[in-house]
Order: C-alpha cells, then structure tokens, then sequence
C-alpha cells in the first residue's frame, strides 16, 4: 500500500512519530493508501526549512517568483490528465469533473498569481509638501495555509500560490481525508526547482497538526478553508496571538429563481449548481427559492433533469455524480434527508444510498435528492448539508425572495436568475453574499474578491485581496520640513 510523505526542505519525509492514516477511495470503501499522522515534531522541523528559505525567496525579484509559479504551472499541465485521476480516486468525484474544472482551476491559480502578482503594486508613495510616505507591502514571513477536502487542488492552490508570490514561506496543510494531489505537488515542485523550504506540506489531523500550525508563534498568518465550526475554533484558539486570519467557510446559498428568466439556460444551470462534485461545493445551491409562477412547471422540470443524472463509477465518463468522499459525511447526508422526512419535508426525487455493482459496491454514493415542503427556517434549510440535497421553497415577489435569502446564518453566495437587469440590481444589492452570480453560476474572475458574510467568511481571497492579506503595510514617512 502506498505510503505517502510529508515534503519539508524540498524532500520527502516520513512523519517523526511513523504513525500514519488510511485513505480511503470513496468509490469502493476501500483504504488506497496511508497519509502521515504529523505532529509537533513534523511542524518544528518544517518552520525552521521556511524560516531559513525565507530571506532569498523574499529577496528574489518578483519576476524570479513569478517565474518559478509558471513553471509549476507548465509541469502541473504535463500531467494534467494524472493528476485528474488522482483527484478523482481520492475525493470520488467523477473524473470529468476534475479534469474539466480541479486541475484546470489548479494551474490557473498558479498563473494567475505568476502574472497577476508583478502588477500588484507593492511599493507606492503618497508625497505632499509636508512628507514623502512610502507605503511598502511586505511579505509576513512563515505563513500556514490549511485546504479542506471538497476541491483539494483547487482550493490549495488558491492559497499557496499568492502566499508565495507575495514572498512568504509556507506551511500548507491538506486534509486528512483527500491529501494525496496535495502530496503529488511535492514532485512537481522538485521538478521545478524551487528552492527548498518555500513549500512544505504537512499531513495530518486538523485537532492535532492543525492546532499546532495555527498556535505556533513564529506563523504570521493563517489562511483556512473549511467549515464554519474549525474556523471559530481556529479564531478563538489564534485571538491572543493576534494572528492574521483569512476564514473562508461554509454556506447555505440560496438561489432565487423569478418567472422572467431565461428559463432552460437557468434549469441546466441550476441542475449543475445543485449537483456538480455531489452538491459538495461550498458555492453550491442548496435552498432553492422559486416564484410562484413558475413553481410547478419548474419541479416537474428539475425533478426529470436530476432523475436523468447518473450516479456512478467516477472513472466512467458517463457518470455525472460520483461518490460521497468519506464516511461520516455519506452518513450524514443520509441522516439530513432523514431530518427533512421528519420536518414534513416531502422527497420529490432520490432520498437514497445507490448501491452500485463491480468495484463500486461498498462505495458512498447517494441519489440527487429533491425535497419540498419545508420551511425556510427549518434546521433541513438551514444547516449546511454540503451534500447532493436541495430544497424548493415557492416565492410570490422579490421583497420575499430577498428575506428569505437573508435569512440564514451564512453568506456566502447566490445566484439570481431575471431578464429583468433594474430587478437583477435591486436584489443584488440587498442579498447578503460575498459572491452574487446573476444568470450564471461559478464564473471566476480571479482578480475579484471572494468570500463570504456572516458566518461563511472573514477576509477576501482572489487579486489583490490575497495579496494584501499575505503583506503587511508600513509607511515610511520623511518630513519635507
Ligand atoms: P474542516 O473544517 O473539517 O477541515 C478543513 C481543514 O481544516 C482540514 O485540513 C482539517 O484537517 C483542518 N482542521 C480541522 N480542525 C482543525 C483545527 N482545530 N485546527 C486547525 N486545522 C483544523 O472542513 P472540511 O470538512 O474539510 O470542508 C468542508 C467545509 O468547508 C464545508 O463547510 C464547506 O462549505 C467549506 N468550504 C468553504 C469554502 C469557501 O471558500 N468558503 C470552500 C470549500 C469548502
């Protein structure tokens, strides 16, 4: 059985403590491989590689930076088609999908940052005739990225890139349960010369490695991904550290659907949103909100559409969901569904394990689930199910569309599906959402700011965002006098 390795100083190591973790594929229950159980130990060792690498890789012109981020990005490419299978067994999303969307968006972080970070202007000057005020935008030091396990690559990238660019060392730590792209990106790197110590990659539990990470001393940042609860625990255990933080965390978007949009571009759209990566993205729709209308012929709509999908074997092409990616998570969408039940919900479509032949039969896969019924403010549409589940709830017009958008303790986003571009504006401009997607959904820009309000987020990822988070300003001012 594979054994995978932590990547400190440009080598690959094993744990200090020899202890390691089963993965597991999620589309047959089987463990694949073992991922190291890091510790205290692991993490000394790798903050003394990135503190020592820190001096150079700061000094470097940025273009060198640049440079190197390019490079991973053309080797990460060579093996675009690899590392999409790897993220598929891993995570149990069909493989499509993480060709077409993970190891693209992968690449494209490092791009991004390559070309984005030399326009990003980190020296300025704010001259008048009583001083001259450089403003510089330094980079922190030694800084920890912690990625969770729905877009492994993905969301890895999107932090380690502009953390590097910007010219801090790092210490990134994958999940537990999908770590294995993550581990891969070590080669990549080796290939790519970078200089050792810039990135070190730790496995291992987020309450035992993670907690040391972010309560180290000599960590000046700490950008998460993951869900609401670890980024509180993650904010009260850094609070008298005074840490720089970034929470980017979960979400119950709501999609609002009023009678006069284009309506087939919004039913297939809206079918991705629910459905994409088995409903587990944190920009998924997970409460639907349509007007009244249009209520019934939608249901019937989108109750044919999801019938239509296909669960299975992520590695057939065919499938267009694949499986739950671990465990405890397939339990407990299942034990949503059976909450919604409960709750007077009635399942439209779904509500069920898939139990599949061949390799697929002790794997996690679960039926797209529609359910009516429910209302806005019960505990179904309200948590974070992060699963392939969604909720109709019917609207007369836009004053209670908006409320009951806003009513939830997340903000992360919405999509808002109208023709009407004045009502498009208004309800854009009263939905609390870090990212409103008007008739289309997971357009990226990367420039723009992402993240969430309310208990989704603290903090903009994306642009110069990132780069702002990952510097600090300091103004040098010289009297004129
Ligand atoms: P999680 O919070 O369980 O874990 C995320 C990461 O944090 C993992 O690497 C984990 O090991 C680590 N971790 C856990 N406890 C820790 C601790 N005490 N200290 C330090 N690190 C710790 O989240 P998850 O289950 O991996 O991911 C799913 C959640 O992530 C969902 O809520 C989803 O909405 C959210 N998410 C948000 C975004 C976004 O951009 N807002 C994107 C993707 C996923």
């Amino acid at each position: 059985m594979e054994k995978l390795a932590n990547f400190i100083n440009g080598n690959f190591c094993q744990p200090k403590s020899k202890q390691y973790l089963d993965v597991f594929e999620p589309a047959t229950g089987e463990v694949y491989s073992k991922v190291p159980n890091s510790n205290a130990d692991d993490i000394t060792t790798a903050f003394q590689a990135a503190k020592d690498a820190f001096p150079d890789w700061s000094e470097l012109p940025i273009k060198a930076r640049s440079q190197y981020l390019n490079n991973i990005a053309d080797l990460l490419e060579s093996r675009q088609s690899d590392f999409a299978h790897y993220e598929s067994k891993d995570t149990g999303k069909p493989v499509s999908l993480a060709e077409t969307v993970d190891i693209p968006r992968a690449i494209a972080n490092f791009r991004f940052f390559a070309e984005y970070g030399p326009t990003f202007k980190f020296d300025s000057e704010l001259n008048s005739t009583q001083s001259e005020n450089k403003v510089l935008h330094a980079p922190l030091g030694v800084v920890g990225c912690i990625s969770p396990w729905n877009l492994p690559l993905y969301l890895f990238t999107w932090k380690i890139a502009p953390a590097m660019i910007a010219g801090n060392t790092v210490l990134a730590k994958p999940s537990e349960i999908t770590p294995y792209t993550a581990y891969k990106l070590g080669e990549i790197c080796q290939d790519a010369n970078l200089p050792d110590g810039v990135l070190n990659i730790i496995h291992g539990q987020g309450a035992s490695v993670g907690d040391v990470l972010i309560n180290h001393n000599g960590v000046k940042a700490i950008s998460f991904t993951g869900g609401t609860a670890t980024g509180k625990t993650i904010a009260q255990r850094t609070a008298s550290s005074f840490k720089k933080l970034s929470l980017e965390m979960g979400g119950k978007n709501p999609a609002i659907i009023f009678s006069d949009c284009d309506y087939n571009k919004m039913l297939e759209t809206v079918v991705r949103s629910s459905f994409s990566n088995q409903g587990q993205i944190c920009l998924s729709s997970s409460r639907i909100l349509i007007q009244s209308k249009i209520f019934d012929q939608f249901k019937s709509d989108f109750v044919q559409k999801a019938s239509d999908l296909i669960v299975g074997d992520p590695e057939d092409r065919k499938s267009n969901l694949g499986a739950i990616s671990f465990k405890k998570h397939f339990e407990k969408i299942l034990s949503y569904i059976e909450l919604a039940k409960k709750e007077g919900g009635n399942i439209l479509c779904g509500g069920k394990a898939v139990n599949l032949n061949g390799r697929c039969k002790k794997g996690w896969f679960i039926e797209p689930t529609i359910i009516e019924g429910l209302d806005n403010n019960c505990k179904t549409n309200q948590e974070e199910i992060f699963g392939p589940v969604v909720s109709l709830i019917p609207f007369q017009g836009e004053t209670d569309a908006i409320q009951m958008a806003n009513e939830s303790d997340y903000g992360l986003s919405a999509t808002i599906w109208t023709e009407n571009k004045e009502r498009a504006a208004r309800v854009s401009n009263q939905v609390e959402a870090g990212v409103i997607w008007v008739n289309c959904w997971l357009i990226r820009d990367l420039r723009t700011p992402f993240g969430g309000m309310k208990q989704s987020g603290v903090g903009r990822e994306g642009g110069s965002e990132a780069l702002r988070f990952f510097t600090e300003p300091k103004n040098i001012c010289t009297s004129n006098a």
